[in-house]
C-alpha cells in the first residue's frame, strides 16, 4: 500500500515496473491526478514552463508500474490491524504501508489564512494564484504579499514578478512584499546568499519586511503583531513544513512537529511494515535534515530497494544517510539562478541553466509513465 505518490514513491513504482518487486500488489492511494514537481513551480508561474512539462500523470504511472490507483487520499492508519482509511470512509488491508504524503504550511490556523490566503501546498493551488495575478494586471495595481521568507517563498515572489511582467508594463504597479519572521534571511544558509537573494529582489523590485509576524489575514489586507496593517489583494501562504494530524493520530512514533519517525530503512520504529519517507519522514538519526525536495528525493531509491528486500526476504540494503549539505538552485524570475551550497552562493544564466537541465532530467525520468 502507497500513500501519496510523493516523489519517493516514484522510485517504488519504477523499482515495480522493471521487476524489482515482483509478487507485489502495490495499490497506490492519491486523489491527485497528477504529481507536480515543485522544483519547476516558479518557472512555470514565471512563464518559463508550460503545466505539462512539470506534472506527472498519476493514472499513466501507475498503469505503467503495473499499480493500481485508488483516487482517494488517505485519511487515517492502524498500524495494528494494518488497515488505512481514505477520505471516503472506506477502509482497506495491507501487509506492508509506505506513506509519503509530503507537507502542509505550517501556520494556517492563523485567523484568515485558510479563508483568504493561498497555500503552496497542495501545488496545483499555484492556479489560484496565476488567475488572481491575471486579474490584478488587468486592473494594473495591487498588492501581493507572500507570506514566508524561505527559498521558496522569495523564488515565488519573483516568479510573480515575472507572471505580471509577462502581463503587461503596466503591471509594474502591483507591488510585491516578502514577509519573514525572522530577522535574518536564510540564516541557515549564511550570509552571501541573503545578500544574492536581496539583490534578485531589488532588481525584480519585490520589497521584503522581516521580524513581521502575521496576526490576521483579511481578503484585502494582513494585520502583523506589532498591530501594523498592510494592504494585500493576493497573499501566499509559503511557511516552513507541518505535518498532516492523521499521522500522529496513528499511534505511530512523530517528532515533535508530528511527522512521522523512521529508522535508517525508512521504517518506523513503532512497526516493521510501515515505511515513511520525504517530508512526512523525520529519521532519527538526523532529525534536524531539512523538509526539501532533494532529501524526498534521495530517500527513494533506499525506499525501494528496502521494500524489494522485504519482500523477497533478502538483507536489507544499506540504510539512508542524507548528504549534509545541498545544492540550492534559486530561480529569480529573471532568467538567471541563484546556485547556493554551504556558504557559498553565485548567481547567473548559468546555474539557470544547471536547474533547468537537472529538474527536466528528473521529470523525464518518469515521463515515459
Ligand atoms: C514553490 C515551491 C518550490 C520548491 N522548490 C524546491 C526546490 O527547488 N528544491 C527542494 O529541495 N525543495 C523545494 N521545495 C520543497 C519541496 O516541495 C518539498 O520538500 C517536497 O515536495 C517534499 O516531497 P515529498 O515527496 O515528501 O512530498 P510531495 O512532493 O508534497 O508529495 C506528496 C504527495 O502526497 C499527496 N498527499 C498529501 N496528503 C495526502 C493523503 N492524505 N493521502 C494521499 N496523498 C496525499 C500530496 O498532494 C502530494 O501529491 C519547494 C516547495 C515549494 C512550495
Amino acid at each position: 500500500m502507497l500513500a501519496g505518490l510523493g516523489h519517493a514513491h516514484l522510485f517504488v513504482l519504477e523499482a515495480l515496473a522493471t521487476g524489482a518487486l515482483d509478487g507485489c500488489d502495490v495499490v497506490v492511494c492519491t486523489g491527485e491526478a497528477e504529481h507536480v514537481y515543485s522544483g519547476m513551480v516558479p518557472g512555470w508561474l514565471g512563464g518559463r514552463y508550460d503545466r505539462s512539462e512539470l506534472s506527472l500523470d498519476t493514472e499513466q504511472l501507475c498503469q505503467w508500474a503495473g499499480a493500481t490507483r485508488l483516487p482517494q487520499h488517505v485519511r487515517g492508519l492502524d498500524p495494528v490491524s494494518r488497515r488505512i482509511t481514505l477520505d471516503n470512509g472506506d477502509t482497506l488491508a495491507f501487509d506492508l504501508c509506505s506513506i509519503a504524503v509530503g507537507s502542509k504550511p505550517a501556520g494556517l490556523d492563523v485567523a484568515g489564512a485558510s479563508e483568504h490566503a493561498i497555500p503552496l501546498k497542495p501545488l496545483h493551488n499555484v492556479e489560484r494564484l496565476r488567475t488572481q495575478l491575471s486579474e490584478l494586471a488587468a486592473r494594473g495595481r495591487g498588492a501581493v504579499t507572500v507570506v514566508g521568507a524561505g527559498l521558496a517563498g522569495i523564488e515565488m515572489a519573483l516568479a510573480t514578478r515575472a507572471r505580471l511582467t509577462l502581463d503587461g508594463d503596466v503591471a509594474r504597479a502591483v507591488a510585491i512584499t516578502v514577509l519573514g519572521v525572522e530577522h535574518e534571511l536564510v540564516p541557515e544558509r549564511g550570509p552571501r546568499l541573503a545578500r544574492q537573494l536581496i539583490r534578485a529582489c531589488d532588481r525584480q523590485r519585490v520589497a521584503v519586511r522581516l521580524g513581521a509576524r502575521v496576526a490576521r489575514v483579511h481578503h484585502d489586507a494582513l494585520e502583523l503583531a506589532d498591530g501594523a496593517r498592510l494592504p494585500s489583494d493576493c497573499t501566499v501562504w509559503a511557511t516552513g513544513a507541518a505535518a498532516p494530524p492523521w499521522l500522529a493520530a496513528s499511534g505511530l512514533p512523530v517528532d515533535d512537529r508530528g511527522f512521522l519517525l523512521v529508522d535508517g530503512h525508512l521504517r518506523s520504529p513503532g512497526a516493521a511494515h510501515v515505511f515513511a519517507a520525504g517530508d512526512c519522514a523525520t529519521p532519527l538519526s538526523w532529525d534536524d535534515t531539512p523538509k526539501a525536495g532533494v532529501y524526498a528525493v534521495r530517500m527513494g531509491p533506499v525506499l525501494a530497494r528496502t521494500l524489494a528486500s522485504v519482500v523477497q526476504h533478502r538483507a536489507l540494503p544499506a540504510p539512508y544517510a542524507p548528504q549534509r549539505q545541498f545544492l540550492a538552485l534559486v530561480n529569480t524570475g529573471d532568467g538567471r539562478a541563484i546556485a547556493s551550497r554551504g556558504s557559498l552562493a553565485l548567481s547567473g544564466t548559468w546555474a539557470m541553466w544547471l536547474k533547468d537541465r537537472l529538474d527536466r532530467a528528473f521529470i523525464a525520468r518518469f515521463a515515459g509513465g
